[in-house]
């Protein structure tokens, strides 16, 4: 924060950069970020987070109120009022758990992992309540090798591109009930004992299939120490295995869930 002096503060640092702008220039074209390290592409898994982005409770996920400007206060800042559970989030074991781990207790080695990209979005053209299965896992391995320890499991259902569209992207029904596609609790199981996974990852609203009551795959999953993410954007830009998932996630005291940026390194 900075009201008292910052627009003098602001004009300083402006010049500063105006007068080593051209040294600075000079010395990124003299060294390439590509040769300092080891991917070659950073595609970004996040939706953009509006008023106007579809949640789970059917209202706005945050609410932006611009409260200082730069004309009257010196800077411009805004205030948010905001949803955990909203746009590309991720969900903490306390979500699920009370003595589950909130967001600010995740290791940060557990949020910088392999990343496995399991596309179901053939089936889930032909049904929206599709639910990514053990035989889908088994296919995946049968094609990439066993899943890499500690890493995320993504499901691709191709539901991404739906997300501008509200009425298409919840399925919702004439009764409520949501469609769109899930991970079966039977294949999180699997997950959860049969191999070493720390996160899964699905493009729709909730890790369960939307048409799900009892939110199994959530119960299975969270509560085992294991994290989720929903809402993902652009899976189909990431390779089915070899990339690395990076999940920014803002570390507040004791949250659920928080909007956070996801990236995959290629
Ligand atoms: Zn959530």
């Amino acid at each position: 924060m900075c009201i008292p002096g910052c627009r003098e503060a602001v004009g300083r640092a402006l010049s500063r950069r105006g007068f080593f702008g051209g040294v600075t220039a000079i010395a990124f074209t003299a060294t390439p970020a590509s040769a300092q390290r080891s991917f070659t592409r950073v595609i970004d898994l996040t939706h953009t987070l509006s008023p106007a982005f579809p949640t789970f409770f059917g209202v706005p996920g945050i609410e932006i109120e611009r409260r200082y400007t730069l004309k009257k206060d010196g800077a411009n800042v805004n205030w948010w009022y905001v949803l955990e559970h909203a746009g590309t989030h991720i969900d903490a074991p306390v979500h699920y758990a009370d003595n589950g781990a909130a967001i600010d207790a995740i290791a940060a080695d557990q949020l910088v992992v392999p990343l496995a990209v399991v596309d179901i979005s053939a089936k889930a053209v032909r049904n929206a309540d599709y639910a990514l299965s053990r035989a889908d896992l088994t296919d995946w391995e049968a094609r990439h090798g066993r899943l890499p320890d500690g890493c995320c499991v993504a499901m691709h259902s191709g539901w991404a591109r739906h997300a501008s569209h509200t009425a298409k992207y919840t399925g919702k029904d004439a009764a409520g009930v949501f469609h769109f596609p899930g991970i079966h609790p039977e294949a999180a199981e699997w997950l959860a004992k049969e191999r070493r996974v720390v996160g899964l990852a699905v493009d729709t609203l909730s890790l369960d299939p939307g048409s799900s009551k009892e939110f199994t795959t959530h119960t299975i999953w969270l509560p085992s120490g294991r994290w989720g993410l929903e809402n993902l954007a652009n899976l189909e830009q990431v390779p089915r295995t070899g990339a690395t998932l990076v999940a920014g996630v803002p570390k507040v005291k004791g949250a659920t869930g928080a909007p956070t940026r996801v990236l995959a390194l290629v």
